[in-house]
């Protein structure tokens, strides 16, 4: 039962494939394009090369079942026989495990949300009185089986109970799963059990949940579970993984448990390194030490990573050196990047380590443990140098945004009182009651996919490329008029991406290749790397918005990213306070508001979807946090004058925990996720003395149904039970560059009937 400790390893790695090549292996299954034995050979070959990559590197233990067809949160419902009853009729396991995914014709996927505080998003577990758990870990078995006979020194990992639980939803009427916690534990026992037989000499059971709020409260169960099942007589020992902050009371309870091992994170939250120091009971445990950051994708500061484990060396029994989390989260590797680098960003690319680097780094800590620093003293000396001419480097200090800054916060970013706001800008805009508009951009079409690709390919040019979206956004500008939408957009053609396009065209940011992260199942983004001093060199979209502009009399709103939303979009720097970060970008929209304000533009759009995902996982945190956050949006805005009408948009998310937030936004106008949540968002805004204007989306844009007339005139009126007509707006739920023209246009439609029909009743 007790294995040799091992001294080196990663918590988890991507599985995407280097060139997507899972991406596009699944996406043809699915097309019926790819046989299923082309898919499980493509996998299998992944899991074989990565599973090399890693033992070649040097690490001692390698995460196992990493791979996933979609998602670990999947992987675990099946592996517990909970999948729910609608797909139980689908015979075939793969299909049965993609409807849960993705939907068929006849049943409604999983819902998705959002992993922690990162942009990787899981399938919710439904949890309902009928949900009987069951051990089915033929995936699990298979993948050890697949690893061990390559020699690699294989450790499963697997989700634990508690964390499995408490991200799982009760459906159908039932309670609080975490209240089935006690049917799991047999699961658990009979899934160590088995991977011991299979020669498994260690398994990695991962509790995030820990090292949330919600965790704080379930430090007695940690105890329990894992005093539970460190008892079990036949099981690899056990290492059980916290990550994404500091595990609380929780690394007590777990330290006092019959477990093996604890990975901490002392990346996120640096006091845990004295949690660590200051906690009983990890005298007789392997110690993970996670100090280089999974999350992030800078090169590690070795020496203070050094620094780190020396500190907590002799709290533990034995120290291994690892990534603070899964290192899913960072694209495969810097190597991948060959092309020149672009103007503006020359260098930067060499203070970056992607998840490859970053298990070098892993490697080079552990040597500098067993082997004494000197062994491995040109690997730090290479990556001092490295870190020492990114902290030098020009980009990262530009004396005339920081100047900037520093005046607009001491003159304050506050504007005229919303209620004065609102009269002057009802003057100039002159707009009806319930006025109908939409959140920004039209479906992608045919046109603007084929002329971004003739672009890149070089059988365009730029005046080419230009010419044709301005036909596009001609189109969209004649619908608008046609259907009788009262503020128009201009569709957002040009924009492959609401944050690259202005990462793209901010000084201070780069782009990459290849350096995709998965976002969900096959979906992977290219996050821009935020390195240095944002500047923007010159107006990012005026053009687009005084061209739609001139071809119509209504008001066009001008359509900008805010900057929380670009820095939760971004690898963000980490030599600096997030706060600054936010400031400096914020600085450059309101640049760009200012310009917009001067070309005439009357009505700007600041979006704010990602409000909610950089929220700390600990409500301590939270304050702090929602105060910058509002105040970049603040100053973002701020800069142009009263009768400017400044609009927000934001969708995704549960907003309880930042109604007040939103309010503190002070925009004129706030366009909300809201059909899904039947309006009741309206009466959490007025509890939170939210007074401006809103438009709470009157359908759900997710879906290709068209809404009927009567139902968005249903809507409208129970928004209207919350908000006086002279405050509500009626839009969608969110952009529409998803959907088809036709749904589009038929939806369109019957919003704008809708409101004419409510209005007319006024
Ligand atoms: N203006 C953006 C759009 O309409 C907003 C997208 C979003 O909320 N994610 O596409
Ligand atoms: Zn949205």
């Amino acid at each position: 039962m007790t294995a040799p400790n091992f001294t080196r390893t990663v918590l988890g790695v991507p599985r995407i494939g280097p060139r997507r090549e899972l991406k596009r292996v699944i996406e043809g299954f699915w097309k019926g394009a790819v046989n299923r034995a082309e898919l499980e050979s493509t996998a299998a070959g992944l899991r074989r090369a990565e599973w090399a990559r890693l033992v070649d590197a040097g690490l001692d233990s390698v995460p196992t079942n990493t791979f996933s067809y979609y998602d670990q949160m999947l992987d675990t419902t099946e592996l517990l026989g909970a999948l729910p009853s609608r797909v139980a009729g689908i015979e075939d396991p793969l299909d049965r495990y993609f409807a849960a995914a993705r939907g068929t014709a006849e049943v409604t996927p999983l819902e998705m949300t959002k992993w922690f505080d990162t942009n990787y998003h899981y399938l919710v577990p439904e949890i309902g009185p009928a949900t009987a758990f069951s051990l089915h870990p033929e995936k699990i078995l298979a993948d050890l089986d697949e690893a061990m006979a390559q020699g690699v020194p294989a450790r499963p990992t697997v989700v634990g109970p508690l964390t499995f639980l408490a991200l799982a939803k009760p459906v159908d009427g039932a309670g609080e799963p975490l209240s089935r916690l006690d049917e799991l534990l047999p699961l658990y026992r009979d899934l160590l059990a088995r991977l011991a037989a299979r020669g498994a000499q260690w398994v990695q059971i991962d509790e995030p949940v820990l090292v949330t709020e919600a965790g704080l409260g379930l430090a007695g169960d940690a105890a329990r579970v894992y005093g539970e099942l460190s008892t079990a007589a036949d099981r690899p020992s056990i290492l059980v993984a916290t990550y994404f902050g500091s595990p609380g009371p929780s690394l007590a309870a777990l330290a006092g448990s019959g477990i093996e091992a604890i990975a901490v994170d002392l990346v996120t939250d640096p006091g845990t390194v004295d949690e660590v120091v200051a906690t009983p009971g990890l005298q007789d445990k392997l110690l993970v030490a996670g100090v280089v950051d999974g999350r992030n994708v800078w090169r590690a500061d070795l020496d203070a990573a050094l620094g780190a484990l020396g500190t907590v060396l002799g709290s533990a029994a034995a120290l291994a050196v690892s990534s603070s989390c899964s290192l899913l989260h960072v694209p495969y590797t810097v190597a991948a990047e060959t092309a020149p680098e672009p103007a503006g960003a020359e260098g930067v690319r060499s203070w970056l380590a992607f998840a490859a680097e970053k298990v070098e780094e892993v490697v080079t800590l552990s040597r500098a443990l067993t082997d004494g620093r000197e062994a491995v003293a040109s690997e730090f000396g290479r990556s001092a140098a490295v870190r020492a001419a990114r902290q030098a480097d020009a980009r990262l200090n530009d004396p005339a945004v920081r100047e900037r800054l520093a005046a607009l916060r001491a003159a304050g970013t506050g504007r005229a009182a919303a209620a004065d706001r609102a009269v002057a800008q009802r003057d100039r805009l002159g707009l009806p009651l319930l006025p109908t508009t939409t959140i920004g951009s039209y479906p992608q079409t045919g046109a603007i996919r084929v002329a971004r690709a003739d672009l890149r390919a070089g059988r365009i040019d730029e005046a080419e490329y230009v010419r044709r979206m301005r036909a596009e956004i001609a189109d969209v500008v004649r619908l608008q008029e046609d259907l009788g939408i009262d503020v128009l957009v201009h569709g957002e053609p040009e924009r492959n991406d609401m944050v690259q396009y202005f990462a793209e065209r901010l000084d201070g940011f780069l782009a990459t290749d290849f350096a995709w992260v998965q976002s969900y199942g096959t979906r992977c983004v290219r996050p821009p790397i935020l390195f240095g001093d944002v500047h923007r060199p010159e107006p990012m979209t005026v053009s687009w918005i005084t061209y739609a502009q001139k071809l119509t009399d209504r008001p066009v709103k001008g359509m900008l990213t805010g900057p929380v939303t670009i820095l939760a979009w971004s690898f963000v720097r980490d030599d600096q306070p997030l706060a600054a970060t936010a400031d400096q970008v914020a600085l450059a929209i309101r640049d760009e508001t200012v310009d917009l304000e001067a070309a005439g533009v009357k009505i700007i759009q600041v979006d704010e979807p990602a409000l909610r995902e950089l929220l700390p996982l600990r409500s301590a945190d939270r304050p702090a946090y929602l105060d910058w956050a509002t105040g970049a949006f603040r100053l973002s805005t701020s800069g142009v004058v009263d009768d400017t009408q400044i609009h927000t948009h934001l969708c995704y998310s549960e907003f309880g925990d930042v109604i007040g937030a939103i309010a503190d936004l002070d925009a004129d106008v706030t366009s909300i996720e809201a059909a899904r949540s039947r309006m009741e968002i309206l009466d959490d805004l007025n509890q939170a003395g939210f007074a401006n204007q809103v438009g709470p989306g009157v359908y759900d844009i997710h879906s290709p149904r068209v809404p009927a007339q009567d139902e968005v005139e249903a809507s409208l009126r129970a928004a209207l039970d919350a908000v006086p007509a002279e405050r509500l707006w009626v839009n969608p739920d969110c952009g529409l560059k998803t959907r088809g023209t036709q749904e589009t246009v038929a939806s369109l439609r019957n919003l704008v009937a809708a409101a004419k029909a409510v209005r007319a009743t006024l």
